[in-house]
């Protein structure tokens, strides 16, 4: 969930944010600025006690869609907890309950608050005895839980539960929290001609002819956590696909039918992957993923609602990839349905994981350099939000409402945190303990404990204090790193502080550093172990260093100030790994009078292999104003990568020079890219030459992505005609 949108579970604003931090020049500021959000004032949360085991529920709906309205009827079965269980109080909001009948037909007194149904069981019943009754209510139009969507030129009208993180019951009676594991079935009536997708298998279809009706029958036998209950009913094309025998499916809205290859087609390719490096096979019947009108992404179970806004033809595939999200929601297939956070304080379990997994397949799929920027993307995401917003524990029991968790602590920094614990453990060790952790907590509900317990029995290592440091205290280190070259003593001194504010129970982190020293036909790699606020390295080199790296793998969540000449930066800026180099553009800019800095950036436009490099490089050098600048922006407008040629047109647009008007109508017309070309009309845009008008007005009825085609004509006709 983000934050500004209350609703939605995985935000594509957070995911985009991900992808344009990624790309971004690595922010080296050291100051904290105030933070407006103090977590520990929050309210102090535990996890939720029951009376009762809730074991099944049968829900039956019928909807009306016109009406934004249903009726419906729950069957609650459960387990008394206690000697002696009277009444069973059950989370319910929105919902007028007209009676509740015990499971031999009697009608049974209940009492309804604004939150809750209280019902009288026939007798008391004993620990361990299970019974059962079923409510009869409705609702009209919720404001939670249940969406009733009208027709608009992006979906057709279709109505969806919505029911995360704690809404499920506000269109059936349920104990609200996911520390309880159920199993259920779904009776959804709807009118004939749209077709309802639900979690688990599907045991009937049926239409009535009579009433204009169809029935759709689900049944999830195996436990879940009540929020993770979903339905959605709409006019949906299926798009079937598979995993060997496990059954694909893509839900969508007929006019998306063509981009569902380009969008969802890797999904079992990633099913595969997931299925090897958790070492647990996928849990469920099936996997579908169902267009909603929402925001985000939200992992139901075997069920994904996901937004209808990721959904991209071939052309826009490479811009605009789906396989962040599409990766991360199938993760929490394992890491949130299969087993689920037991109390929102332990967010990370599903969030983290998620994220982490998301990074894995990306790495996998896309390779090492683009897996270093993704990760890369991850911390600045987290930096972002600590630097301007907060800091916390990733695990806390102070949150006003589970919305709060959801945050850049859970997902980045979280998944930065996994990360870490890999490098510490080893790969093998740290596999196979995320697989212990699955099968022995397997549709069941964790918390962190459980998951600490799970590393040291399978690796035997107490690590405590990575733990308490990452997860039970919040901040990072703010290193400020010196490092000298002693020619009488061949000595290389490495000078660190960690100078980040100690007040709000910060630690002093302690931390495994790699050292990467690099003299003329050698590389070093030296490992000390960081634990003080003030510590010396000596490392002993035949020849003054032509770069010392920090965190030469760039494992640590960190924040560095590490002052170097220009003749290091340009030498790390063409031989670094690609954080360092990318780094080193930025960096460089401490020497923009310099006219070597220009050679160097240009050089780097112009060959390194690495796009996102590239195009660091073009951001900086378009900020020094060089005399041979424009020349090599415009030699980038026909980079391979569109991202580079995007970020050419920019930093050319900003010229606002008429003589490149002919080249960004060519670039129009020609290129490949959708974000290429809006970004070659709003350079047309910035030329400030009325006359580009017409092709501009012309341009806007070219069909693209998310229409920034049609955005970006109007934007510059906009800018034109306010002259
Ligand atoms: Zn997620």
């Amino acid at each position: 969930m983000n934050e500004a949108r209350p609703h939605v579970k995985e935000s594509i604003v957070m995911m985009k944010r991900i992808s344009i931090l990624a790309g971004a020049i690595l922010a080296l500021v050291l100051a904290v600025p105030a933070q407006t959000i103090d977590f520990s004032k929050k309210a102090l949360q535990s996890e939720r006690s029951r009376s009762y085991d809730a074991l099944h529920y049968r829900i039956k709906l019928k909807l009306d869609l016109d009406r934004k309205s249903f009726d419906g009827e729950t069957t609650v079965t459960l387990s008394s907890l206690r000697d002696g269980l009277e009444a069973c109080v059950l989370d319910a909001e929105e919902l007028s309950v007209a009676s509740v009948i015990s499971d031999y037909g009697a009608p049974l007194k209940f009492e309804q608050s604004a939150k809750e149904l209280k019902v009288f069981l026939p007798r008391p019943f004993k620990f361990g005895e299970t019974t059962s009754f079923t409510c009869f209510y409705g609702g009209h139009d919720p404001q939670q839980g249940l969406k009733f969507a009208a027709e608009t030129p992006d979906n057709p009208q279709l109505v969806f539960s919505d029911s995360f993180p704690d809404n499920v019951h506000h269109w059936f009676p349920c104990f609200d929290y996911p520390n309880d594991k159920v199993t259920n079935e779904l009776i959804v009536s709807v009118k004939s001609g749209l077709k309802v997708a639900a979690n688990g298998r599907l045991d009937s279809v049926v239409e009535d002819k009579a009433t204009g009706t169809v029935t759709y029958h689900w049944s999830q036998d195996l436990p879940h956590s009540t929020y993770l209950i979903f339905f959605a009913a709409a006019p949906y094309v299926v798009v079937q696909d598979s995993y060997k025998t496990l059954p694909v499916n893509y839900w969508v809205y007929p006019q998306d039918a063509a981009k569902v290859k380009a969008t969802y087609g890797k999904t079992p390719k990633m099913i595969e992957f997931f299925n090897r490096i958790y070492g647990y096979d996928y849990p469920w019947q099936k996997y579908d993923q169902v267009s909603v009108p929402s925001g985000g992404g939200a992992e139901s179970t075997s069920a994904t609602a996901m937004t209808q806004r990721i959904m991209v033809d071939e052309k826009g595939e490479p811009d605009f990839s789906a396989i962040g999200i599409v990766s991360h929601e199938l993760a929490h297939q394992w890491w949130g349905d299969l087993i689920t956070l037991r109390s929102w304080a332990h967010t990370w379990l599903n969030e983290s994981f998620g994220t982490y997994s998301d990074y894995l397949y990306h790495r996998f799929e896309k390779g090492e350099d683009e897996g270093a920027l993704n990760l890369q993307g991850k911390l600045n995401s987290y930096l972002r939000e600590a630097k301007t917003r907060y800091i916390r524990p990733i695990v806390s029991d102070r949150y006003d409402k589970p919305g709060d968790m959801f945050d850049a602590h859970t997902y980045p920094k979280g998944a930065r945190v996994l990360h870490m614990l890999r490098s510490l453990l080893g790969d093998e060790a740290f596999f196979k303990t995320l697989s212990h952790f699955l099968h022995r907590y397997a549709f069941d509900a964790v918390d962190t404990a459980d998951f600490i317990r799970s590393v040291k029995t399978v690796t035997g290592q107490n690590l405590d204090w990575f733990f308490d440091q990452w997860l039970f205290k919040p901040g990072h280190p703010v290193f400020e790193v010196r490092s000298d070259w002693d020619a009488a003593a061949k000595v290389v001194r490495l000078k660190v502080a960690q100078v980040q504010d100690f007040s709000r129970g910060v630690p002093v982190f302690r931390v495994p550093v790699s050292i990467k020293l690099v003299a003329p036909g050698k590389t070093d790699i030296r490992k000390v172990w960081i634990k003080e606020r003030e510590e010396t390295f000596e490392f002993p080199l035949e020849a003054k260093p032509l770069l010392v790296r920090f965190d030469e793998n760039n494992l640590l969540i960190k924040e560095i100030t590490f002052p170097k000449e220009r003749d290091e930066l340009l030498y790390q800026l063409a031989h670094d790994d690609v954080i360092g180099r990318m780094g080193a553009a930025g960096e460089l800019l401490a020497f923009r009078e310099d006219t070597r800095t220009a050679e160097g950036l240009i050089g780097s436009v112009k060959s390194d292999p690495f796009w996102a490099v590239r195009k660091s490089s073009l951001e900086a050098l378009a900020q020094l104003k060089a005399k041979n600048g424009p020349a090599a922006l415009k030699g980038a407008c026909q980079d391979p990568d569109p991202q580079v040629r995007a970020a050419a047109l920019v930093a050319l647009g900003d010229l606002k020079d008429r003589k490149f008007i002919d080249l960004y109508k060519g670039l129009f017309q020609k290129d490949a890219s959708y974000r290429v070309q809006a970004e070659a009309l709003r350079a047309l845009g910035k030329t400030g030459d009325p006359a580009v008008i017409p092709f501009l007005r012309q341009s806007a009825s070219v069909p693209s992505h998310q229409n920034m085609v049609k955005r970006a004509a109007e934007t510059a006709i906009k800018q034109l005609e306010a002259k």
